[in-house]
């Protein structure tokens, strides 16, 4: 299949050939025909499956040939649970318009507010927002939704966990009824499921991968060893094996500083991006990684979701994640688009329980290496396979607002996420992100690495199981 049999016009398919893509990926095959078709879309799909332009090139293909917007007004509105993420989106919106006479902005909190407040007094096309921003611009009369024509809700299980609920469905209450609604989630639980009924209409329903599946083309292993010793096992690894560009996971903001600090003292190239470092910090963090200035990012899981890093050769757990899908979401970052990925998780006897959740939902038993030298004094015990469906997530709640006791709380913390155990605000706005901007030609290998499935007859596969 070619990007010239799906219905998309001349000067979107140019783009599309500026960047090189020569084939659509699984996801884009079934969402754009589907949306250009008019069709409300819930489609099961992670990062790394094309998804952003699955949902961006049928939506700029039918404004296009709606009415210029009106003051204020806003014809496409693109909701995300981060600011690196409606950084990233907004710049593939620019890149794939390019061609077209329509205006398009991104807002999102820990920045100013009035030069988004000016964006948007013209009206735009397509605005792609984190939702308590939105929410303060909303409140501020700078946006209005009466010519709004499609809503989509990226990565919908994300804005849940980040306790984003609130903000949708009072949104929601703005926006026309009369609308497209394109949800896009990596896992369809019963909660987003919950959440679709109140605001999709008839859908059509696409899913590309199995679900909660890890890449195929990574090498996934568990090195056991004590939590004493992980730092010095991870300097270890690194210099050994001259990982020149790896991306390191710890749990918590000072996890990440901590280790950060080692690894500098130890003479390798670090730094850390969470919620608690600037937006510039986080900018020229990224940046550096990107460039290879920098040898070693250290991440939290919120501040890295969505990052697209362009094949990254390395992932280390430093922490093995408390819920399990993200150990799927972290993996995901390597071995894009049939690159080959290496995926390493130091794991001590405490974080069993994490490790077994985690073979539990990707029905794996994941191979250990232990390293000469660092052999647990406290083993790690054996794992087995539990062939019962994955525990069912709690998403927590949003805590209710309140605006007598935090005044400033909306404008100033927009896109935070309230997961106790995870604060990361994200403070971004780097809109280069690794997106590919040479033209070389690009074949999608279906993102999943081999492991991707495309289905003719749209449908869900496994929902509300976890
Ligand atoms: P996404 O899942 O939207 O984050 O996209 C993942 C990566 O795949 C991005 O770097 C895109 O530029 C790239 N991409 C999207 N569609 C295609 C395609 N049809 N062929 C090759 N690369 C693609």
């Amino acid at each position: 299949m070619s990007f010239t049999e799906l219905g998309l016009s001349a000067p979107i398919l140019k783009a599309v050939a500026d960047q090189g893509y020569e084939t659509p990926s699984p996801i884009q095959a079934e969402t754009i025909p589907a949306i250009l078709d008019g069709k409300d879309v819930m489609a099961a799909a992670q990062t790394g499956t094309g998804k952003t332009a699955g949902f961006t090139l049928p939506m700029l293909e039918l404004l296009a040939k709606g009415p210029r917007p009106q003051a204020n007004q806003v014809r496409a509105l693109v909701l995300t649970p981060t600011r690196e993420l409606a950084a990233q989106v907004a710049a593939s919106v620019a890149t794939y318009s390019k061609h077209l006479p329509l205006r398009s902005t991104v807002v999102f909190g820990g920045v100013k507010i009035n030069p988004q407040m000016k964006a948007l007094r013209q009206g735009v096309d397509v605005l792609v927002a984190t939702p308590g921003r939105l929410l303060d611009l909303y409140n501020q009369n700078a946006v209005r939704f009466k010519q709004l024509e499609v809503l989509v809700l990226d990565e919908a299980d994300r804005m849940l966990d980040m306790g984003f609920i609130h903000d949708i469905r009072k949104l929601i209450t703005f926006i026309p009824k009369q609308r497209q609604t394109l949800m896009f989630s990596a896992t369809f639980s019963k909660d987003i499921r919950t959440l679709a009924k109140s605001m999709v209409n008839n859908p059509v329903e696409i899913s590309v991968s199995p679900r909660n599946t890890t890449v195929e083309s990574v090498d996934q292993w568990v090195c056991p060893v004590d939590k004493a010793k992980k730092s010095a096992l991870l300097t270890h690894l690194i210099k050994q094996n001259q990982w020149h560009q790896v991306l390191v996971f710890t749990r918590t903001k000072h996890g990440a500083n901590k280790l950060t600090r080692h690894l500098e003292g130890k003479n390798i190239k670090t730094l850390a991006i969470h919620g608690n470092k600037s937006q510039g910090a986080r900018t020229k963090a990224l940046k550096e990684f990107k460039d290879g200035s920098i040898q070693v990012l250290v991440a939290t899981d919120i501040a890295a979701r969505g990052l697209d890093i362009d094949q990254l050769p390395q992932v280390v757990n430093f922490n093995l994640p408390n819920i399990p899908e993200d150990y799927v979401h972290r993996i995901g970052r390597t071995g894009r688009a049939g690159a080959s990925g290496f995926a390493m998780s130091l794991v001590c006897a405490d974080e069993f329980a994490e490790l077994s959740d985690i073979e539990r939902l990707i029905q794996q038993i994941l191979p250990r290496r232990t390293e000469e030298g660092y052999e647990p004094i406290h083993p790690l015990p054996e794992s087995r396979l539990d062939r019962r469906p994955p525990r069912a997530k709690k998403p927590k709640k949003a805590k209710p607002y309140n605006k007598s006791a935090h005044p400033r709380a909306r404008t100033a913390k927009d896109a935070q996420p309230r997961r106790a155990e995870h604060k990361d605000g994200q403070r971004s706005s780097d809109n280069a992100q690794g997106r590919p901007s040479g033209n070389s030609k690009k074949r999608f290998s279906g993102g999943q690495g081999g492991n991707t499935k495309s289905n003719s007859r749209p449908r869900f596969s496994g929902s509300g199981n976890r």
